[in-house]
């Protein structure tokens, strides 16, 4: 059964077959997809969800394909961790972490968004599959493109992590690493894709990429047991995600599956490339591109195709949004990983340090529930903190050079011999 009915333009609400659409030939917006709410009602209560696998598919009535989902199986249900240490040090009292840096297969929030691309990619007949990306959906389109037998073209920009060119290359893709911004590498995969016909997930299928990152939203709101938690602070590089959990969350409402306000979202970014940042803090419909200069490269987009739908998504919720310098990037990572034990990348700190600044600025009050997401993994960005962890202690390998060496801090952690 198919609840997917068509797509239709975000703007003039112009309707399209459920085809290889992506642009509204009007008005030159983007086109969504649209659902059949009232037999989803009927198909997808919560006792329906909570009995299927722990997989993104469990809401698969909800997302836009018409056979079975047939890539990303052992996707998406991340862990949902209420994180006390943390909210201790930011002074908050009921703090959550979604974390997507362990998602399977690539270890980011992409694996959801390519999972249903490549799924729906299938299902159109294409046999090659491409993107335009800033690290982690090369990851994620390589690997799960591989499984699926599809041959994958991927171009990013020339000067990626080497995790991030590792974590793609060792599924062995046609890896085209092009000299220039995202934006550079965007504009040409556009220009390719109109020549060449491939499944670019984030170009001419992205309506139905795009669709993936609602999972995010739905586990958030499961996990709490069927609750919206106050207020969630979501990373924005082209704006897709953001503005899909706002979506995730009215479609629960619409469907009866939750109650209670929506929550307030916030949109984060590194000073060095916030474009939707700055829209939001201008209270401005029209976002202008930036050039980018950041360590938090996978959010390096500076010309975002959402940026407007995310603006309106945090200004119609009531948010706001704020951005850090790399400083403060690298600051974060640390403190997550001191607190609870997660090794996010770049992005994770972007947004735990945008959670923090909006704590302290008493824009997001400290006795309602928070949600920060984290949606990628340090071990793929390594570079920037290398000289910020310090180093092991080195000792000879004898008990002599460990008690003379470690001495002082043995003392200090009261440890007993
Ligand atoms: C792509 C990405 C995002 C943001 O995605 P958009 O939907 O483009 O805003 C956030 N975090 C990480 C780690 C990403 O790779
Ligand atoms: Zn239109």
């Amino acid at each position: 059964m198919s609840t997917m009915i068509g797509l239709k333009c975000r703007e003039c609400g112009r309707v399209y077959p459920k085809e290889v659409v992506f642009v509204c030939e009007y008005c030159f917006s983007s086109v969504e997809v649209e659902y059949d709410y009232d037999a989803i009602r009927r198909a997808l209560t919560r006792e329906v969800i909570a009995s299927r696998p722990k997989s993104l598919w469990r809401y698969r009535e909800l997302l836009p394909i018409e056979g079975d989902p047939t890539v990303g199986l052992f996707s998406g249900f991340t862990p949902l961790i209420r994180a006390n240490r943390l909210a201790k040090a930011l002074g908050v009292d009921e703090l959550y972490l979604k974390d997507d840096s362990v998602s399977h297969p690539t270890l980011s929030f992409k694996d959801r968004v390519v999972s249903v691309a490549l799924t729906r990619a299938k299902e159109l007949g294409f046999d090659t599959v491409a993107c335009a990306s800033t690290g982690n959906l090369a990851g994620s389109v390589s690997a799960l493109g591989a499984r699926s037998s599809l041959n994958r073209y991927i171009f990013i920009p020339a000067d990626l992590e080497v995790g991030k060119v590792i974590g793609s290359l060792i599924y062995k893709p046609n890896l085209v690493a092009v000299e220039g911004t995202y934006d550079d590498v965007n504009r040409l995969c556009a220009e390719i894709g109109s020549k060449y016909n491939w499944a670019f997930v984030n170009i001419n299928i992205r309506p139905y990429y795009a669709e993936g990152s609602k999972t995010y939203g739905y586990e958030i709101a499961e996990q709490l047991g069927w609750r919206i938690p106050r207020h969630i602070v979501v990373p924005c590089a082209g704006g897709s995600l953001i503005t899909k959990i706002g979506k995730a969350f009215k479609e629960f409402k619409l469907l009866g599956l939750v109650d209670g306000d929506m929550p307030t979202l916030y949109a984060a970014q590194a000073t060095g490339c916030a474009p939707i940042v700055n829209t939001i803090r201008e209270r401005s419909e029209i976002v202008k591109p930036v050039k980018p200069n950041t360590i938090a490269k996978s959010l390096a987009i500076g010309n975002p195709a959402d940026g407007y739908f995310a603006t309106k998504a945090v200004l119609d919720s009531g948010g706001w949004a704020d951005s850090v310098s790399d400083d403060e990037i690298v600051e974060a990572m640390k403190l997550l990983g001191e607190t609870e034990g997660i090794f996010t990348e770049t992005a994770g700190g972007v947004t735990l340090g945008v959670a923090k600044k909006l704590i302290e600025a008493g824009r997001i009050p400290r006795n309602e529930s928070i949600v920060i997401c984290i949606t990628g993994n340090g071990l793929k960005t390594q570079e920037p903190i290398l000289s910020r962890v310090g180093a092991p202690v080195k000792i000879k390998a004898s008990l002599a050079s460990f008690e003379s060496t470690l001495g002082e801090r043995l003392a200090g952690e009261k440890c007993r011999a």
